[in-house]
């Protein structure tokens, strides 16, 4: 084992909280290693639709928006079906305007807001997850105090006699090195959904079904927090997720260079239907509830349907909201007609006439007395007639894209043992993080929470570091 040096702030992971943690512990003067296990940064972060939740934003009040950060507490804990933490759900909403900003300064991109899952008013505020990455990368690489090694992953910590996280074991290729760490460690590592043992242990359900986000998300931290008594939270409410577009059918066998494609057609009024051609759920829940009903349905096949009126909304950013997108890479298909949709689809032409009709009348009547939906999604929006040919569909299923469950921290991030006790010296933000999502999840959260909790953990080891010299002095 070398040793290869002494700093003042580790970062696991190099997605959004990583970059997060690095900048501002560097913007408070620490010395700081930034390790990505993978050849490129970015993690989930860059494969994600982008989407923040915020509120009280000016890109809110130029549509007209009225919301409020106490709404936006009050939303989370309502999502959470209450199992969220009210005080990590609180120091959200206090950072998230100060953490819209400050990604602004760094040259990251908001677009024009839009309703997703989950959110009772339009508050997911969209950025180009590439352009989100590319433009904090740009700041760690210009920053002379962040040293970033990619190709190199944290394999354990490194628990010192003092009853404190002193380094990390690091290896890169056939070697293996040291970093000892002043201030602290901030696992950054993301969540689990690439590792079939852990999905296996928390999830079993969930097992066959296919599993996305970032290639090194394999619950690396959660691990080396574990080895260390770290206590967890959230590890009962791993979900899928609905919509992920199955790119060759009526073939539905994955290929290797398959792009993840994430669309919700439904939370602009479309419907879902199974291979009987027979709706299965309210489509305005949230999409991990939808990702449940979807894979409890023949096959785990879904289709969302939908007409040219909703096609006509679509927008590239949210990634979600980019239909004309998938239909342009022969994903979604089309026709004149229900009819000729269900042919293409394989599904009966008179059963899915049958459904949209139906459909239509409880919109016409107002109350849908199949699955009683009431809104576009998440209380927001009435439902649409489909009526305006021609007519779409998107073949899809519910994959493993995030698992929002993992280590428990405290509002500043430090990790928590299993008997309440912080863990001197270890921080932890991101997807990596239990008890912030509980048993629902809100769009746009997890990637507020990565940028808002991995400043702050940045913040946290950087004082700690400058508070352990100013005593050593
Ligand atoms: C398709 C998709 C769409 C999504 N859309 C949204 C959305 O619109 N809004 C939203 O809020 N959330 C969304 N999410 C979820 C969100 O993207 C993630 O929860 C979030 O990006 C997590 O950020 P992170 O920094 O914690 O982890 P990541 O961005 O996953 O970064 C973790 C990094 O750590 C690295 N790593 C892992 N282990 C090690 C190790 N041992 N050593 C060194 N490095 C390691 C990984 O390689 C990875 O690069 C989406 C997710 C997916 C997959």
């Amino acid at each position: 084992m070398e040793q290869i040096l002494d700093i003042d702030v580790a970062v696991l992971g190099g997605g959004l909280a990583g970059h997060c943690a690095a900048l501002a512990a560097a913007e408070r003067g620490a010395s700081v290693l930034l390790l990505e296990k993978c050849a490129e940064p970015g993690g989930s972060t860059v494969t994600s639709a982008g989407s923040f939740a915020l509120a009280g934003t000016d890109l809110q009040a130029a549509v007209g928006v009225q919301d409020s950060p106490q709404q936006l507490a009050e939303e989370l804990m309502r999502v959470s079906g209450g199992h969220a933490e009210p005080a990590l759900v609180q120091t959200y909403v206090e950072e998230q305007a100060e953490t819209y900003e400050w990604l602004k300064r760094q040259g990251v991109l908001f677009h024009k807001i839009s309703l997703s899952s989950s959110t009772n008013v339009p508050r997911t505020h969209p950025t180009n997850s590439r352009q989100l990455i590319a433009a904090l990368h740009e700041q760690v690489r210009k920053q002379p105090l962040i040293r970033y090694l990619p190709n190199t992953r944290a394999t354990r910590l490194e628990f010192g006699g003092d009853g404190r996280v002193q380094g990390v074991h690091l290896q890169s290729g056939e070697n293996e090195y040291e970093a000892r760490v002043r201030g602290g460690v901030v696992i950054a590592t993301g969540g689990f959904s690439r590792s079939p043992e852990l999905i296996r242990k928390f999830a079993p359900e969930l097992i066959n079904a296919p599993a996305w986000g970032g290639a090194g998300n394999e619950g690396d931290g959660l691990k080396m927090a574990w080895a260390l008594g770290a206590d967890v939270a959230d590890m009962g409410f791993v979900n899928a997720t609905f919509g992920v577009a199955i790119n060759h059918y009526p073939d539905t066998e994955a290929r290797a260079d398959d792009e993840l494609l994430l669309r919700m057609a439904m939370y602009r009024g479309g419907i879902a239907v199974n291979l009987e051609a027979r709706r299965f759920a309210d489509e305005s829940q949230s999409y991990k509830k939808l990702a449940t009903a979807c894979l409890a349905q023949p096959r785990g096949i879904a289709f969302q349907i939908f007409d040219q009126a909703i096609m006509d909304q679509s927008v590239p950013n949210p990634s979600v909201n980019d239909l004309q997108g998938a239909f342009d890479k022969g994903v979604i298909k089309r026709a004149d007609s229900w009819g000729e949709l269900a042919r293409q689809l394989g599904i009966d032409g008179p059963t899915l006439e049958g459904t949209v009709e139906r459909y239509n009348g409880f919109v016409a009547a107002g109350q849908d007395l199949e699955f009683g939906r009431q809104t576009l999604g998440g209380g927001f929006g009435k439902p649409v007639a489909l009526g305006t040919a021609p007519f779409y569909a998107l073949p899809c299923s519910a994959a493993v894209l995030s698992t929002y469950a993992g280590v428990r921290v405290s509002p500043s991030t430090q990790v928590q043992n299993v008997f309440g006790d912080a863990i001197e010296g270890l921080y932890a933000a991101g997807e990596v993080v239990g008890g912030f999502h509980g048993a629902g999840y809100m769009s746009g959260s997890s990637l507020g929470k990565a940028a808002i909790f991995g400043r702050i953990a940045g913040r946290q080891a950087a004082s700690r570091a400058a508070a352990r010299t100013d005593s050593a002095t």
